[in-house]
């Protein structure tokens, strides 16, 4: 037991290690895309929209993480997830439509759940983002809200790769991506935030048939 507790003490302490690490990175990143933006109007830089991009995603990461850090403070109030859920995907409209992805929605029942809004719509986001990076070349998303045994049911069906048995069972683990461009930090977030509400996180998926992620929050 006193090994456990050793290494425990090690993984708060790499995690706060971690912590601070992002949070002074996050602060002269700022600097440097200002200055970047600036310069550029000034003068045209040579690969400007690289070096943007690159910053970009540096700031994505440490974002993040810094989210994933964060002592939950949760401010909970009650909320129906079919409005929150509208605005993500209004969010999502154009891209989707460009990629030639339709984004269907079904309300069965959309009762009260006790939430933190912002939280819950971190969750929508990141997984209709994952259900669109699933569809390379065309494809539906399915969301459907239920009620069922006491829980507010969200799930997101995509009809995009899907996932081997391995990544599958990796889900959720950080930095664990197939995605060129990901962090693998998405699905860690999402079941963070649920269990934090008293919820839960399902997924099954199939390659090459695709996705169900299923989200089941506590009715207020
Ligand atoms: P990221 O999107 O940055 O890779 P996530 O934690 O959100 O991080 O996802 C981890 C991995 O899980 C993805 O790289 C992908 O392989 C897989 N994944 C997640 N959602 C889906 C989905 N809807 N369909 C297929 N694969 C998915």
């Amino acid at each position: 037991t006193e090994e456990v507790l050793r290494n425990t003490e090690k993984l708060v302490f790499s995690g706060q290690l971690a912590m601070s690490i992002a949070h002074e990175i996050r602060n002269p990143l700022t600097t440097v895309k200002g200055m970047l933006q600036l310069s550029h109007k000034n003068s045209q830089l040579q690969h400007y929209d690289l070096i943007m991009s690159e910053v970009e995603r540096m700031n994505l990461i440490v974002g993040e993480f810094l989210i994933l850090g964060k002592p939950q403070a949760v401010q909970c109030k009650a909320e129906r997830c079919g409005a929150i859920l509208q605005e993500v995907v209004s969010i999502f409209e154009f891209q989707a439509r460009m990629n030639n992805i339709t984004i269907n929605r079904e309300i069965r029942q959309d009762y009260e759940i006790e939430c933190d809004r912002n939280q819950i719509k971190q969750v929508f986001l990141n997984l209709l983002r994952n259900a669109m990076e699933a569809i390379p070349f065309g494809g539906e998303i399915e969301i459907v809200l239920e009620v069922q045994e006491g829980f507010q049911v969200v799930s997101f069906t995509d009809n995009g790769e899907g996932m081997s048995p391995e990544v599958l069972q990796k889900i959720g683990e950080p930095f664990h991506t197939t995605r060129f461009n990901g962090n693998g930090l998405g699905m860690m977030i999402v079941k963070r935030i649920v269990s934090s509400h008293r919820g839960q996180v399902g997924i099954t998926s199939k390659l090459g048939e695709g996705t169900v992620v299923e989200i089941c929050l506590p009715l207020a």
